[in-house]
């Protein structure tokens, strides 16, 4: 499939595929905000040119949040999408507890792609805690978030020193610390 092909047809199918849903913040902004915003990240701050990894991050959370199967990924963009939006996909058999223990535990056995996917999730979602919050969050809840997230990005690191570094400035943000502390 031609790389333009690939990335705009991903885009479309999320958009369908998150069409109800709505991201947590007050504002209740469009589901597909967020898998566009890590395509921006890995393209534009990350300087991540492979198509693959582009698609895969607009696909990330269709798994794990919609009705679409790792088998339909592969039968439309291929097994190479498909494998790494399963390797950045939770187990939703297990409790939340244990699936957030598990991203720290499997993060370092990725691969770089998947590693490309997950870094930039967590730096859009450090970024949108920061700025939009979901609603009712405590400060200590958003706390407990951004210092989780750091974990898992502990056993990302050495797959994109820009990106890690983009992590590092959004884990700045965090709550209680000031700006130049
Ligand atoms: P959730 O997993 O419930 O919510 C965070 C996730 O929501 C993000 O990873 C992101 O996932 C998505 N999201 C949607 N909108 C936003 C937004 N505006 N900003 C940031 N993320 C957004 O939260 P936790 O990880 O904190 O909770 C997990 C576990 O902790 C649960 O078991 C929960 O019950 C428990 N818990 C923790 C508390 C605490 O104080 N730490 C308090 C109460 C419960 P994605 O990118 O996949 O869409
Ligand atoms: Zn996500």
């Amino acid at each position: 499939m031609q790389e333009l092909t690939l990335i705009l047809d991903a885009a479309a199918f999320a958009a369908e595929r998150h069409r109800d849903q709505r991201r947590k913040d007050l504002e209740a902004s469009p589901y597909i905000n967020h898998p566009l915003a890590l395509a921006r990240v890995l393209a534009c701050e990350g300087g991540v040119e492979d198509a693959t990894v582009i698609a895969a991050a607009l696909l990330h959370d269709t798994v794990e949040d919609t009705q679409t199967t790792c088998e339909e990924l592969q039968a439309r963009f291929g097994a190479a999408v498909a494998g790494i939006v399963a390797e950045v996909t939770d187990d939703k058999a297990l409790d939340k507890v244990e699936r957030k223990r598990l991203q720290i535990v499997k993060a370092a056995g990725k691969t770089r792609e998947a590693k490309l996917v997950k870094l930039a999730d967590k730096i859009c979602n450090l970024r949108d805690i920061a700025a939009s919050p979901p609603v009712d969050w405590s400060e200590q809840r958003k706390r407990d978030y951004f210092d989780w997230a750091n974990s898992v990005v502990a056993g990302l690191r050495g797959a994109s020193p820009v990106l890690e570094a983009a992590f590092d400035r959004a884990y700045d943000l965090r709550p209680g610390v000031s700006a130049g502390a």
